[in-house]
């Protein structure tokens, strides 16, 4: 047997660890169960509110509490901020003054989709369509010929509200967007890509058989509104106060013959709040206390008041600072938020071999290769990002090597090639010390987004050791 020697030197250069080769059979069935019981949550929560009544019932049943139930706050008692069925928040108070600081994990919940507008129904030539705004980042022409299905809520005029699941079970009609055929499609295809489908064209085909009564106007039309009435006793007027969103119909798959990678709609952010939530149920009563926030908005600029901007993070720490602190006082507030240590969990560009032109190889995650930590984000000279402190990375990589978290350094693609933002910037500007920290996808924004299940494991392992560090 011929028994390899390291150079001593070779210590010296980074390399990055495949976190396949680092596992033990035990340990890969642990990925392979964790990441089973990932796209049973993905499946059940594909918008923002389902991720909320998801993530409500997990915390419910590990017994966290509202905290308007509670009357004062001590160590190991674990509380929910429930924000309007869309932004959720969630602590286990730790023995620790809470001036000292939180560890605080935050995602979002929000993924790009077709949100229906609020007269979205009309018919054209015997058919009957629903109009439809996008919303988030998307490339719109990913978006026609697939099957889509439509969840959200209808608020009815007399306030009561009813839930809409069209399209997820087996005997469900779905819904779809339909594309011009290659042999017409010339001008369409010398189009640029940007042009290419007009977002006004993302009309959702939604019925054709007309209403009985060759008298009636846009009978087609009446079809469905009498459909939508015997169902769910609303007219058309009640989709103004409605929230429904066209998303992927499909269910989250296994990628790869040696099932490798997961393959889903809305990856960003749910494998990260999906992780964070785990985490924080699955540990042990933290010393500092420990903080989920599950952000909504966050795919259109945090704007809202359940997006990153709005007041409810902050008033969530103050509500805890003043139910655990004896004297109270706004300095509490401001302490405790300056001493506090943030990842904001969100997913980063993997390298992808069949685009290598957009990312620069050495600096850009690769997928299976650990939980990547971003210390800045943003675009043309990382404007808007909050640039994370050297000291802080540093923390954050101890805490990472102390628990075995397997790692590693990412970017957002090439210096001018574009670029985006987290949360980070919106959680950083309260006082907070924060990085970026998350799993690397192929196809982000797509309808179908591929993440590395060893990754989506590794981060759970890393939100675990950062809210018991
Ligand atoms: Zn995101």
């Amino acid at each position: 047997m011929i028994t390899k020697v390291e150079h001593p030197a070779a210590k010296l250069a980074y390399h990055r660890k495949n976190v396949w080769d680092c596992l033990g059979a035990e340990e890969r069935d642990r990925v392979m169960k964790f990441n089973e019981e990932y796209k049973d949550f993905l499946n059940q929560a594909k918008t923002e509110r389902e991720v909320f009544e998801a993530a409500l019932a997990d915390l419910k049943n590990a017994g966290f509490s509202s905290v308007d139930l509670k009357t004062g706050l001590k160590p190991g008692d674990k509380v929910f901020f429930a924000n309007r069925q869309k932004a959720l928040i969630a602590a286990v108070i730790g023995p620790e003054p809470l001036i000292n600081g939180i560890n605080i994990i935050g995602a979002h919940t929000d993924s790009p989709r077709l949100d229906l507008k609020p007269l979205p129904v009309f018919e054209d030539n015997g058919m009957v369509f629903f109009k439809t705004h996008y919303y988030g980042g998307i490339k719109k022409y990913q978006w026609l010929s697939i099957p889509l299905s439509l969840h959200g809520v209808v608020v009815r005029a007399d306030g009561n509200s009813v839930a809409v699941h069209i399209g997820e079970e087996s005997g469900d009609p779905i819904f779809t967007i339909t594309d011009l055929l290659p042999h017409l499609a010339k001008d369409q295809i010398d189009k640029k890509m940007a042009d290419a489908v007009p977002g006004e064209s993302l009309n959702i085909l939604a019925g054709g058989i007309p209403l009985a009564g060759e008298e009636l106007k846009d009978r087609f039309k009446m079809t469905v509104l009498e459909y939508l009435h015997r169902r769910y006793a609303m007219v058309e007027e009640d989709f103004i106060s409605a929230e429904l969103e066209l998303v992927p119909a499909w269910p989250a798959r296994d990628i790869g013959l040696d099932l490798s990678f997961v393959g889903a709609y809305g990856q960003d952010d749910r494998v990260c709040a999906y992780a964070a939530l785990r985490a924080l149920i699955d540990g042990p009563v933290p010393k500092r206390t420990a903080m989920m926030v599950l952000a909504d908005k966050e795919e259109i600029g945090s704007s809202g008041n359940t997006g990153m901007k709005a007041a409810f993070f902050k008033n969530a720490v103050r509500e805890i600072a003043a139910r655990t602190t004896s004297p109270y006082n706004e300095l509490v507030l401001s302490k405790a938020l300056s001493n506090s240590l943030a990842l904001s969990a969100d997913v980063n560009v993997g390298l992808d071999p069949n685009y290598p032109d957009v990312t620069e190889k050495m600096n850009t995650a690769w997928l299976g290769y650990g939980v990547v930590l971003t210390k800045y984000t943003g675009n043309k000279g990382k404007y808007e990002s909050s640039d994370a402190h050297a000291e802080v990375v540093a923390q954050v990589r101890r805490v990472f090597h102390n628990a075995g978290v397997i790692w590693q350094s990412g970017e957002l693609g090439k210096v001018d090639q574009g670029g985006g933002g987290t949360i980070a910037h919106l959680v950083a500007k309260h006082g907070v010390d924060v990085l970026d920290c998350g799993v690397a996808l192929l196809g982000m924004h797509s309808p179908f987004e591929v993440a590395s299940k060893a990754d989506i494991y590794m981060s759970y392992q890393a939100y675990k050791a950062f809210f018991t560090r």
